[in-house]
């Protein structure tokens, strides 16, 4: 019997490239993609929002680095973030330099705004070196004013023109690590360019319906133009752009993909940090154990296993249970608030105790329960942890310096 998903039209071949590791176009999983809404330079806060995004179905998350403070932000995010991460860039080359410098796995530039061709093929260039793909993202609202004015406005012929510019640049640097958007906020727009854009490229499309405002009329009209192309087996990886808290992008993105039967339900939503510097456990092995007991109880609930208890608890304190190393010890939270400390061989255990304890009782009743010197004793832990390690244990100075001299500073 077929899956949902194959009863659409196929999916169209496109060619397949990797965005720090997540496989986009060439027939991998679509993709949802959102964007944080905080200052790049909020490494804390920004780092907050993508654990949230990362946790409602976000597959990489998109920042704007369009200042010296983001690029120098993204130099401690990156590390220490869930998924990969992608740089938005406007207007400036050299913050494109300065985001790669910062470690980004992935570029968006907008061709309406970059415009100079010795710029966008030196980036290009720059970016093959690194191994770094990027999305040339054409956006009707912003199309290269020659290009619109030869073709009497944004057509789709227009919004596929742009993009078909900054190919060849590329390829005069022989850059094809390449994914292709073509947005408008007006539906038929974006349905008929990327169409057209399915027609002409073999690269992986990102869809998106943009500027599409608040919610319920946002999440309309997005799902208007992304399900339909998707339907027609058009798209690699998917964005909605809402009015709104981006985790409601994240998650829309998530159950659209799940309603077209192009992607699994999730029962049990298990996060993990990257496992940065700071790492006290070994994270991939934890998180693999947790996964398993977890999944076999089938229990409905968003667990974080992270590497330290110096960042873990507030970077995924919107998970409802989680658990974080540190000083031979596994520090219990539940959203974000240290409930318990135990040796950390049994933090396996401990982490599967308390998920069944919380579906019994609720969050309340657990964390009524909570330890009373749990806090302060991960406190002192965190405390050790930052002395020894000092406050840079992603060595992000190093990134930051060459992020300044990229910028001539
Ligand atoms: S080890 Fe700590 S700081 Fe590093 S990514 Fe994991 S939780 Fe974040």
């Amino acid at each position: 019997m077929q899956t949902p998903g194959e009863l659409l039209t196929p999916r169209r071949p496109t060619r397949q490239i990797s965005v720090g590791g997540v496989a986009i176009g060439g027939g991998a999983p679509v993709t949802v993609q959102s964007m944080t809404t905080t200052k790049t330079a909020d490494v804390d806060g920004t780092l907050e929002q993508i654990y949230d995004l990362a946790a409602a179905g976000a597959d990489l998350v998109r920042c704007t680095c369009n200042e010296e403070a983001a690029a120098e932000g993204l130099a401690h995010i990156v590390p220490r973030s869930p998924v990969p991460i992608i740089a938005d860039i406007h207007f400036h080359q050299e913050m494109a330099y300065a985001a790669l410098e910062a470690g980004v796995q992935g570029l968006r530039l907008n061709p309406g705004n970059l415009r100079k061709p010795e710029e966008i093929k030196s980036i290009a260039a720059e970016a093959k070196d690194r191994g770094v793909p990027i999305r040339i993202g054409v956006n009707a609202g912003s199309l290269h004013p020659e290009i619109a004015a030869r073709h009497g406005g944004a057509t789709p012929e227009a919004l596929i023109e742009s993009a078909e510019l900054e190919l060849r640049y590329f390829q005069e640097v022989d850059f094809d690590d390449v994914k292709i958007s073509v947005k408008a906020s007006s539906v038929p727009l974006m349905i008929a360019a990327y169409r057209l854009a399915s027609e002409r490229f073999d690269y992986p499309l990102h869809l998106g319906v943009t500027e599409a405002g608040p919610p319920p009329a946002g999440l309309i009209k997005g799902t208007a133009g992304i399900a339909t192309l998707l339907a027609e087996g058009i798209g690699d990886t998917i964005r909605y752009s809402l009015t709104a808290d981006p985790v409601e992008e994240a998650r829309a993105g998530r159950q659209l993909l799940e309603a077209l039967g192009l992607r699994e339900r999730k029962g049990l939503d298990l996060i993990a940090c990257p496992s940065c510097g700071r790492a006290e456990v070994d994270v991939i092995a934890i998180a693999a154990q947790a996964q398993e007991a977890l999944e076999a109880l089938a229990l409905p609930i968003q667990v974080a296993v992270m590497g330290c208890v110096v960042n873990g608890p507030g970077e995924a304190k919107h998970a409802d249970l989680g658990i974080a190393g540190g000083r031979k010890k596994g520090h219990l939270f539940i959203q974000g608030k240290i409930v318990r400390v135990v040796p950390e061989d049994q933090m396996v255990e401990a982490l599967v105790d308390e998920a069944k304890k919380l579906v019994e009782e609720g969050i309340e009743a657990r964390l009524a329960a909570a330890d009373a010197g749990a806090e302060a004793e991960a406190a002192a832990d965190r405390a050790a942890l930052l002395e020894a390690k000092g406050e840079d244990a992603n060595h992000a100075s190093v990134r930051i310096a060459k992020i300044h001299k990229v910028l001539g500073d």
